[in-house]
């Protein structure tokens, strides 16, 4: 085993890879407040380096962590010795971080020898933005992109835009990938766009909703982070931009928005993963959808996509009182999440951000509520952890296609309820 570990890790850093040879991911089960705190304590000590893929928050929700190899005992016995309950959940992170390379590459040399674009693969940027200008010229009348600006390292932060004509029509955004690592986002919301560009004029439900509103589609909010979770460290959540004063690279974009702005949630602490920014708006990439929005001026339906969890959810996260719309919502989440059910039997949950997950300040969707846009929802698209961020490959598509009967359904209830 420590052989085939060292031999691992010798090859991946080689190629500038961060390894995670023999890192487990340890689902924990606290029974009580104490040890809900005792996990919060271990969050934060930074020596560790463990990666929270869900983080600590009540007593009823499990908590995903990653744990390096080399702290694998000392968190076992520290667990163990307060009686906490946990079960391994990932045997050896590296193994699966091979196989999902092994595919990519196997689906890689197919499309170049000329088999055309696999939904069914992830890909890196590059491939997802030329998959974005194909279906714009696939079908020029329905399908443009536009640049909306640009990440912190320069890259283009394109959308594609959807409508059969009018001006500055009631639209609805949709957004995925802001946290770099939740693949199968940035996957489903491709698969998406191609959905919308073939299936208007035959699916008479989407047709009716493009004849009357735009829809905006941004696949990879993070393309910085995106691309450094392919070149470096796949399990990179944040984005790339230099904190002042600090060694650590990075702010949380999903807790650098302007609502609630550094309440809890997120922290000030630059090199943790939900480190919320010096600042509301501080990265590019979100100033950069709030700008498009704002100038658009017409947008009636925010939807950000994340990963993982299998939850459908509204505002608020910044606070754990109901918006104002809060019955009406629920009811948009409830038939969405039935229609996404009906296909592959596929169970969410749905609630408010804070009841369903924890409180969370700085997120985009009470951004968008606050700002007046109603119809605010988030996804956290499959699975509920057995592979977390490294969803196999094969699950892409029943996801996407599954995710589409709820947002079809959340689309068809916009337009009908305009205000
Ligand atoms: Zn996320």
């Amino acid at each position: 085993m420590r052989w085939i570990l060292l031999l691992g890790a010798l090859l991946g850093a080689a190629r500038g890879l961060q390894i995670f040879a023999g890192d487990q991911v340890l689902r924990v089960e606290p029974c009580n407040t104490e040890q809900v705190h005792l996990l919060k304590q271990l969050e934060a000590q930074e020596s560790l380096r463990l990666d929270f893929w869900r983080f600590p928050s009540y007593l009823d929700r499990p908590v995903d962590v990653q744990v390096p190899f080399a702290c694998l005992q000392a968190v076992k016995v520290f667990l163990e010795s307060h009686h906490i309950k946990y079960s391994v959940m990932i045997e050896n992170v590296q193994a699966m971080v091979d196989e999902e390379t092994r595919e990519m590459e196997l689906s890689q040399r197919r499309e170049r020898s000329g088999n055309g674009f696999n939904y069914a693969a992830y890909h890196p940027l590059e491939s997802i933005y030329k998959a974005m200008d194909d279906i714009a010229a696939e079908h020029p009348q329905l399908v443009s992109k536009l640049q909306i600006g640009e990440s912190y390292e320069k890259r283009p932060l394109n959308i594609l835009k959807f409508s059969t004509g009018g001006t500055n029509r009631p639209a609805i955004w949709i957004d995925a990938g802001i946290h770099a690592r939740e693949w199968v986002t940035q996957a489903t919301a491709l698969w998406t766009a191609n959905k919308i560009a073939c299936d208007y004029g035959n699916d008479p439900a989407l047709t009716a909703v493009l004849n009357t509103m735009d829809i905006f589609l941004l696949p990879a909010a993070n393309p910085d982070g995106y691309v450094f979770s392919h070149t470096t460290n796949r399990m990179w959540r944040k984005t790339r931009s230099r904190v002042p004063g600090s060694t650590c690279v990075g702010v949380d974009p999903n807790r650098n928005w302007d609502a609630g702005f550094g309440g809890p949630g997120a922290s000030s602490n630059p090199c943790s993963d939900s480190y919320h920014g010096p600042s509301a708006n501080s990265e590019v990439e979100v100033r950069s959808i709030v700008d498009f929005i704002k100038s658009h001026g017409n947008v009636k339906a925010f939807v950000s996509i994340h990963s993982y969890s299998q939850l459908m959810m509204y505002p608020y996260g910044y606070k754990c009182s109901n918006p104002k719309d809060a019955k009406e919502l629920d009811e948009v989440v409830k038939a969405a999440t039935s229609a996404l059910t009906s296909l592959y039997g596929t169970k969410y949950k749905v609630g408010p951000i804070c009841s369903v997950i924890y409180q969370a300040s700085g997120g985009s969707i009470d951004w968008s509520y606050d700002y007046g846009i109603k119809y605010s929802f988030a996804f956290e698209l499959r699975d509920t952890g057995r592979y977390g961020f490294l969803l196999p490959a094969n699950q892409i598509i029943p996801t996407a296609e599954e995710t589409w009967l709820a947002l079809k359904t959340t689309m068809e209830y916009v337009r009908d309820h305009p205000y």
